[in-house]
């Protein structure tokens, strides 16, 4: 059976010793207590929820999936249970307002939680997962009365919320959505239209569901600029408790490739009762609260498939014996040698492990802006907000594809018993292939970067990131020992630019050539990205190795993956560089009846 074990060491590794989170939380007010071991005891104890009760049910989810019975959703066995358990632990508040029963602790020792949460269990993670963006949502837009009785409630894990963005007719394009919202005169809104795909929009885990949902009200103008945000509960609030049935109801569950174990609802209003969040016609800026929390907490999906890839696909690689390596018998008294001895298995398991470790550094350091966004000064919140605007596309679209590709491998690794359901190979694939999809696909999240990030700030943004690189790579310039990561760091960083202003002027002919090199723009920023969390961690171990230290493997290893990394993975710049500068000619020329010869 699959198994999933915090990797606690690693994270510790990121958190404390490459990103100083120690020093990140002195210099953060209202962060007094994420004191190191306030953060271990938290951190220990989330493992232990995650490996023991989370990671049995993973395959339970899968297998069983979720029932629908005249508008009821049953959750898999178990996963009613372990959400008991994740309310009594208060984990639904670690990362809350105080005001609103939260305990206060910083956004990045949540995104640590959510982690390991979500890969021990993808699926299950959602239904929390979901909440979270809803609560961020209602406590940076909400009224003080709105926060009082729902916000409350979903702090305390007692309610959960969803984000009901798409309908049958449109995902990507928000503009075109037609649930309306009719003013009442009590200063409600009726609510009525059909939203698909919704997560966790309906289940048994909790007394009440907070659907937080983007419609229009009657005289509202087309396209995006007349979309508004509503709360809608699924029973409305009769003081501390839950009252009268709600218009809103699950139609269906949809029948889908992977995350068996989260509901995915057709959910339909018919005049349902709702409530204004933020300005009207702004929906769609209050609403990005929400989407900002989900990308990042996608971004984390493509970790955690790298990460339970990696972590299932090693013994088998080291027990798996077939044929011999190509220097002679590594196992003499076996009848073959293990896999592992393979360099074909090695480039597989060093490109998961790679793509996980990075990955973790990547998205440690966009919480740590979080945290910024919210508790800095101003100077410094509006430079995190920008580097996290900056990042946020990467990191989604970027490590969900990584993430992806190292499920993928598992199976490999495991030749053709990667494909048989009982390894949980496979499970692991399919449930990875949803992340490059919803909270805008890896298309969406490129033209995201590309358009509106780079090219719309004339490269200021994509230049408050590279200045970062650029200061790394001049503290080590005369470190010997750094050089094989630097000296390629510089000239990435310098031809980062170069390209974005090669695509920049021909987009000033052409605006195709914003949309032909944006797939290839964003996976080689990715590579970059990575490039330079693997510099800080190589620095990181080289400093402690030239110190002396007892843990000699861990750290030699981080240099060794590290040195991977800059000699398997990060050369496919090289195709995405020239492939993004080639064009939008090959790609437009076809004419649409043309396709089909
Ligand atoms: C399991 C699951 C869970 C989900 N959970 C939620 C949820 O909780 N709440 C919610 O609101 N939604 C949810 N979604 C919906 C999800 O966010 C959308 O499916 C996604 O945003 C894509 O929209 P779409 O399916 O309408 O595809 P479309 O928008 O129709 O896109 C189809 C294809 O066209 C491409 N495309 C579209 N426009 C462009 C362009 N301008 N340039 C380049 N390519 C383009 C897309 O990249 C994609 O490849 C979920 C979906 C699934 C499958």
């Amino acid at each position: 059976m699959p198994e999933y074990k915090a990797p606690i060491r690693e994270i510790q590794f990121v958190m404390n010793e490459v990103l100083e989170s120690e020093k990140h939380y002195a210099s953060l007010p209202g962060c007094e207590d994420a004191t190191p071991d306030m953060i271990s005891a938290i951190i220990e104890e989330g493992a232990k929820f995650s490996e023991r009760v989370l990671s049995p049910l993973n395959q339970v989810g899968d297998q069983e999936g979720c029932q629908f019975n005249d508008g009821e959703v049953t959750t898999p066995t178990g996963f009613r249970e372990a959400y008991q358990q994740y309310v009594e632990g208060g984990w639904p508040s670690l990362a809350h307002d105080p005001a609103h029963g939260g305990q206060g602790l910083p956004e990045s020792i949540g995104t640590v939680i959510s982690e390991m949460v979500g890969t021990a269990n993808w699926s299950w993670g959602m239904y929390p997962g979901l909440s979270h963006g809803a609560m961020n949502t209602l406590q940076e837009h909400g009224t003080d009365e709105q926060k009082e009785t729902y916000l409350t409630k979903l702090v305390s894990g007692e309610w959960t919320g969803t984000m009901c963005l798409t309908e049958p007719h449109c995902g990507t394009d928000l503009g075109l959505l037609r649930t309306k919202a009719e003013p009442q005169a009590d200063g409600s809104y009726k609510v009525s239209g059909t939203k698909i795909f919704i997560s966790a929009g309906e289940h048994d885990m909790a007394d009440n569901i907070i659907h937080i949902v983007l419609a229009r009200l009657p005289d509202a103008p087309a396209g995006t600029k007349g979309i508004s945000l509503f709360i809608v509960p699924k029973f409305m609030s009769d003081g501390d408790a839950v009252g009268a049935r709600n218009g809103v109801a699950c139609g269906s569950l949809e029948h889908k490739m992977g995350i068996h174990g989260n509901s995915t609802c057709v959910m339909n209003f018919d005049e349902a009762t709702g409530y204004l969040i933020g300005p009207a016609n702004k929906g769609l800026n209050c609403m990005f609260t929400f989407m900002n929390t989900a990308r990042l907490g996608t971004a984390l999906q493509g970790l955690a498939h790298a990460e339970w890839g990696f972590q299932n696909s090693l013994p088998y690689a080291k027990d798996r014996l077939q044929m011999r390596s190509l220097t002679g018998k590594k196992n003499p008294e076996g009848a073959a040698d293990p896999i592992i001895v393979h360099p074909a298995v090695r480039n597989m398991l060093l490109t998961q492990k790679a793509f996980a470790e990075g990955g973790r550094g990547l998205i440690y350091f966009c919480a740590q802006l979080v945290d910024k966004t919210k508790l800095a000064d101003t100077k410094e919140k509006a430079e995190a907000d920008a580097l996290l605007a900056f990042l946020t596309p990467i990191a989604k679209a970027f490590l969900t594809e990584v993430g992806f590709e190292s499920a993928n491998h598992g199976v490999q690794v495991y030749g053709g018993h990667g494909f048989i359901s009982e390894w949980g190979m496979e499970q692991n694939v399919r449930d990875a292939r949803i992340s490059m999809l919803y909270e805008g696909t890896t298309q969406i999240q490129a033209l995201d970067l590309l358009g509106r990030k780079v090219l719309m700030t004339q490269g200021d943004s994509l230049k408050g990131f590279t200045k970062l690189i650029h200061m790394f790579c001049k503290e080590n310039a005369d470190n010997d020992a750094m050089k094989p990561f630097v000296e390629p760091l510089i000239a990435l960083n310098k031809e980062w630019g170069e390209l974005t202003m090669k695509i920049g002027a021909k987009a000033m002919q052409d605006r195709e050539e914003v949309g032909a090199a944006a797939v290839d723009y964003l996976m080689y920023s990715g590579y970059v990205t990575l490039a330079y969390f693997w510099a800080r961690m190589a620095y990181k171990a080289q400093q402690v190795l030239e110190q002396g230290t007892e843990e000699e493997a861990f750290y030699k290893a981080k240099l060794t993956t590290a040195r991977f990394y800059y000699a398997r993975l990060l050369p496919r710049t090289r195709s995405h560089a020239e492939i993004m500068q080639s064009g939008a000619e090959s790609l437009m020329a076809m004419d649409e009846e043309h396709f089909i010869f």
